[in-house]
């Protein structure tokens, strides 16, 4: 009698654990998206789950995806080993559509961004300084991660149709934001904003932007907006009426060694969001002697351009710099900037379809993009 009862306890204790098991399953967030199952592979539906809407996260459905030029490099594993299946996208703007009991930033219904990550220590002195994206035990990136705060799990980017995020890492999208240009704000536009930021960059600045693709596009636009005369230097002759309209006074083809002349101690600040081998010493001797070069383009590894100490010590009081997206509260203060002042990317959209992500991958390698992919992910 008493083993029975025993048994039947542990029997129910196990019913239990299962009902249990199941509910968490359950909550656990449907999500359809498109990944690629190895480097260089093609884009394939895929279907997974996200974890559960917890007290302090928001669940987005996911309208707009913007397309990366890290993304390829992840896709492709220019920058290391990467893990497979991988649904890219840390461009993210979409409707809020669940919140958790503590959320207090948002309500159901509310735009939302993503951007590269979603989770951070919160503690260390980079944390505590707004600038989560150097945290000292690492962020958590939006795809490509372990998210430690979520059981280790896997995170996977937003090619998809919805994403679970703790609201501190969530961006407000101002209602009358033009929706389906905003999400390539949370990565190249905070990359270009932040660095001009810290050059302080101010009215009547010479400023140039080398390299004038989705970064760079954003940057001469930042740049204009506070008032600095703006150059624009890029390989070919193509975006040289993008460049004048968009509000550059110059526009420098890199390769035609005439335009290249007298450029030398004219800039205050120079903003390389260049993705591909160059020499950094030709922009730096374009610096004024207290000039600044701010890096953001970060090229494959093999061809990853150098600064040798020498050329350092030659170049004098030059200032040389490099920076990583922003922090959240930077971001944030990006977009509300971005959306008050109506500067935004130029963007194409297409449909969410894995060949046509195939499609645009091949144009944004063959620099045929102007100046930014957009999926709009209704579609799926
Ligand atoms: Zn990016
Ligand atoms: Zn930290």
């Amino acid at each position: 009698m008493k083993t029975s009862l025993i048994l039947t306890t542990i029997l129910a204790f196990a019913a239990m654990n299962t009902l249990f098991a199941q509910q968490t399953d359950n909550q656990r967030i449907p999500t359809k998206g498109f990944a690629v199952h190895e480097a260089h592979g093609h884009f394939q539906p895929y279907e997974f789950t996200r974890h559960a809407v917890g007290d302090n996260d928001i669940q987005i459905e996911i309208l707009y995806a913007g397309i990366c030029h890290s993304d390829l490099h992840h896709v492709f594993a220019d920058w290391g080993a990467e893990e497979y299946p991988m649904v890219p996208g840390h461009e993210i703007a979409g409707r809020v559509v669940a919140v958790g009991k503590n959320v207090t930033k948002f309500k159901v219904g509310d735009y939302a961004g993503i951007g590269c990550m979603i989770g951070s220590c919160r503690q260390c002195d980079a944390c505590k300084h707004d600038l989560e994206q150097y945290c000292e035990e690492g962020a958590v990136m939006t795809y490509h991660g372990i998210d430690r705060f979520n059981d280790n799990e896997h995170t996977q980017g937003g090619y998809s149709t919805a994403y679970v995020v703790a609201e501190d890492f969530a961006i407000k999208i101002p209602e009358n934001a033009e929706i389906e240009k905003v999400a390539p704000l949370l990565c190249a536009g905070i990359t270009s904003y932040s660095p001009l930021m810290q050059a302080g960059v101010k009215k009547g600045d010479k400023v140039g932007i080398a390299g004038f693709g989705g970064l760079g596009h954003m940057g001469l636009q930042y740049a204009v907006s506070l008032g600095a005369d703006v150059t624009v230097f890029d390989i070919t002759d193509d975006k040289r009426d993008d460049a004048l309209r968009m509000g550059a006074t110059r526009y420098v083809n890199v390769n035609n060694p005439e335009e290249m002349k007298g450029l030398e101690r004219q800039f205050d600040f120079i903003l390389s969001t260049i993705p591909a081998k160059y020499e950094p010493v030709q922009y730096l001797k374009m610096l004024k002697l207290d000039g600044q070069l701010g890096i953001v383009g970060l090229p494959a590894f093999r061809n990853m351009p150098s600064l040798t100490v020498a050329e350092l010590v030659f170049q004098g009081p030059r200032h040389v710099f490099g920076s990583q997206i922003g922090g959240i509260k930077e971001t944030q203060e990006m977009l509300d900037y971005s959306v008050a002042h109506g500067i935004y990317p130029q963007v194409e959209i297409i449909r969410a379809d894995g060949a046509e992500i195939d499609k645009a991958y091949q144009n944004v390698l063959d620099g045929k993009v102007k100046f930014r992919y957009v999926i709009d992910m209704s579609t799926m």
